[in-house]
């Protein structure tokens, strides 16, 4: 038999299968040690096969199996297929994204306790007679051994020296146990909750259970209870025998989801996240992977949990952008949620308040199944959101960050021992430095993009490669000391508060107070018992929190995310907004929320401050086919980067002319086509230019494939090249 393998390197020329001689015992989706040129190196075999195109004396044999079972389910071998094609990938990218790291690069190994017990043949006295005088830790060790306990290996290595332990062991008066230890991520435990259905939650879990194909919309407002309706469907497959998947935003996946889910399905869940250690996540994939857990739960790569037989799979915020992976190895978990439920014939339910444009209008149009919760599970209403016109405060003669509403909605908050939450789209303490005197601007060395005030640590930050640099004293430019703050971020918020509130607890919710493991669950359970308290943070706290005693949300400048220059900046605006209000008046108290702008006009706000979805997407998606933007068209952007900004021009010229040719050829269905440097320039060292086409979609897939032959075909060593299908983020 000949084996299809792919090789664990990651180069565009050896994007292909070899063929290798078979050992007998050879099954598709396992780990291999192959023979390529003269190293040894991993792979995977991806097929057996009868013949090669191949003479037998140029195929080498297989080497050995890494694991004792295969580690690629047979599914993954044709999602493999399949990613390739929509995504254009290479095959190792598609193994990298099924096989975790911890496997692949051995950091992680399965741990083993091991302990040891005496045995029927210990007979202290004998031992003792039998031992010298000298050998005291030896002696320390037989006196302290009882019968019927048992001791850990390395508590007695520690205390009496690994080679007296081991010469009991030879002597067989003691023996060895050893056990496989589950490294379980830590959270906290809470009791089960158990909550009779409302009418609205039992019809949508009926109709899905009922329905059990294609995708589901479960379009419920904010507090309306989505996630019990996501444990019943759980519930229903797991009785049947079969297996879940649920996937949440990484920001989301805080210690109160988890225990939500562990308080219900205790032992059955795994989780997967970037926050646990190498050992704990090669542990919750091996649970998955051997049958003992069968609920995966994590951010975007979960999707990828090897599990069999699924039942059901659930992406939770569906329209958070962390479901477009936007480096490489590019791919929208929709699609890939899409194909595994077709090949498991289990539906896919995807979730959110505040559903994608291109989510709600395939829901319109049928391809997806529409279920709503109009109300929240309590019947408490929306909190009203209160549209400042910061202008108005200006004329007024405030010009700090905060307005009278807003302050006297926080005394109120204080006064009344509750809790509120301001959210502000940017960490750091102002966005840019900016020199009065010549107008130079901080800029990382490695990226076009300017740095970060950091007070806290008095540095300036680039937040694209996280590099740091001393904070400037004079401009290096012209040299004068008139250096001035840009807008500002969560930190400089925290000092206005704490100036203002010197008395009440003021917490900070961001990428830098969250980085350490156990930050964000100590922030959050802080947060959770202190009353009053202000939490002021980026989209952070936008996300899933449910805290009873918020009654005050603040946006602080809501424009912030609607200026972009992104087709999808009006969509992502009403969406935060939403979200973000979502956290006030969630139980007994009433929840008010202040959203601070200079566009009070602006029809984001005025169909966000109604909860008037509907009322947005018809005019979203009215704008869309009117300026042809997705859904009606389809973008596409070659990406090339590369240190060199010669060799990145030089392969972006080279492709484009190709490219070019075809529009010119079929310009009527072209929209736009056209090369140029991307907006940011230059990311860790690297420069970038890209190809954009955006097309009509009904000359779809040729251009499509088209443009990725293109890339496939082009030799471009000194460069990479990605493409993406409708990108998240053009930067
Ligand atoms: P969503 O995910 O839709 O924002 P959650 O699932 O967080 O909403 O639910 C909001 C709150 O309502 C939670 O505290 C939850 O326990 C509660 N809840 C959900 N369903 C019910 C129900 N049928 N009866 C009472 N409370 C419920
Ligand atoms: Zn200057
Ligand atoms: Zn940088």
């Amino acid at each position: 038999m000949i084996a299809e393998v792919i090789v664990d390197i990651t180069n565009d020329q050896v994007d292909r299968v070899f063929d290798y001689i078979a050992r007998p015992d050879t099954v598709a989706g396992e780990r291999v040690t192959v023979p390529f040129g003269k190293r040894f190196i991993e792979g995977y075999v991806l097929r057996l096969k009868e013949n090669s195109d191949l003479s037998p004396e140029m195929l080498k044999p297989l080497g050995q199996p890494k694991d004792d079972y295969p580690v690629l389910l047979p599914e993954f071998l044709a999602l493999n297929d399949k990613m390739r094609a929509l995504f254009h990938l290479r095959n190792v990218d598609c193994m990298r994204l099924f096989i975790p790291s911890q496997l692949r690069s051995g950091k992680a190994k399965p741990l083993y306790n091991n302990f040891v017990e005496i045995t029927d043949t210990f007979d202290d006295r004998e031992l003792l007679g039998n031992t010298r005088k000298n050998a005291v830790k030896q002696i320390e060790l037989i006196k302290s051994l009882r019968p019927d306990k048992l001791y850990a290996r390395s508590e007695l290595n520690k205390k009496y020296g690994s080679n007296n332990v081991e010469k009991l062991l030879d002597l067989g008066v003691i023996h060895q146990i050893t056990t496989a230890v589950h490294r379980a991520p830590k959270f906290e435990h809470r009791e089960d909750k158990q909550v009779v259905l409302t009418d609205a939650q039992e019809k949508v879990v009926n109709s899905i259970l009922s329905n059990r194909k294609g995708v589901h919309l479960l379009f419920g407002v904010t507090g309306s209870g989505k996630t019990e309706v996501y444990m019943r469907i759980i519930a229903q497959v797991l009785s049947e025998g079969k297996t879940a998947i649920l996937l949440v935003p990484e920001i989301s996946l805080t210690p109160q989801v988890l225990s939500t889910f562990t308080a219900r399905f205790g032992e059955n869940v795994a989780i997967l996240h970037s926050g646990l250690s190498d050992g704990e996540r090669f542990d919750e994939w091996q649970r998955l992977r051997n049958g003992q857990a069968k609920i995966a739960i994590g951010a975007r790569s979960a999707i990828f949990a090897p599990l069999h037989n699924l039942g059901v799979i659930i992406l939770d915020e569906e329209h958070d952008p962390s479901y477009k992976a936007e480096s490489n190895p590019r791919y929208y978990t929709h699609d890939v949620a899409k194909m595994r439920g077709e090949y498991n014939n289990c539906p896919v339910i995807l979730g959110s308040a505040t559903p994608s444009l291109d989510t709600f209008y395939k829901a319109k149009k049928g391809e997806i199944m529409l279920h709503s919760l109009p109300n929240r599970a309590n019947a408490k209403p929306m909190p009203t959101i209160e549209v400042v016109n910061m202008c108005d405060e200006v004329y007024a003669g405030n010009t700090t960050m905060f307005s009278k509403r807003l302050l006297d909605e926080l005394d109120k908050v204080v006064r009344d021992k509750n809790q509120a939450m301001l959210f502000i789209n940017r960490r750091g303490f102002s966005s840019y430095i900016i020199c009065r005197e010549c107008g130079y601007v901080a800029k990382c060395e490695d990226c076009d993009v300017s740095l970060v005030y950091h007070k806290e640590d008095n540095l300036l930050k680039c937040h694209y490669c996280n590099k740091r640099y001393k904070m400037l004293t004079n401009c290096p430019q012209c040299g004068s000391t008139y250096i001035r703050n840009g807008a500002m971020g969560t930190e400089r918020v925290v000092e206005e508060l704490r100036q203002r509130y010197p008395n009440v607890e003021i917490l900070r919710m961001d990428f830098d107070t969250t980085k350490n493991k156990n930050a964000l669950n100590e922030l959050l359970s802080k947060f959770g018992k202190t009353k009053p308290c202000i939490l002021v943070g980026t989209q952070m706290i936008a996300k899933g929190h449910d805290f009873p005693s918020v009654t005050l949300v603040g946006i602080i400048n809501a424009d912030m995310s609607l200026h972009f220059s992104d087709f999808r900046a009006p969509e992502r605006a009403y969406q935060l907004i939403t979200q973000v209000a979502g956290r006030a008046g969630r139980a007994e108290k009433e929840g008010i929320v202040i959203l601070q702008t200079y566009t009070p006009r602006h029809y984001v706000y005025r169909f966000a401050s109604n909860y008037d979805y509907l009322g947005f997407f018809q005019k979203e998606l009215n704008l869309r086919e009117v300026t042809r933007f997705p859904p009606f068209s389809k973008i596409i952007r070659v990406l090339v980067t590369a240190e060199s900004k010669d060799a990145a021009r030089k392969t972006t010229a080279e492709l484009y002319s190709v490219i070019q040719d075809y529009f010119n050829l079929h310009r009527e269905q072209f929209l736009i086509c056209s090369a140029m440097a991307s907006p940011v320039t230059r990311i860790e060292k690297k420069y970038r230019f890209q190809i954009i086409c955006r097309f009509l979609l009904d000359t779809e897939p040729e251009i499509t494939n088209f443009i990725f032959d293109t890339v496939t075909k082009h030799k471009h060593p000194d460069c990479s090249v990605f493409v993406e299908v409708n990108p998240g983020n053009m930067s």
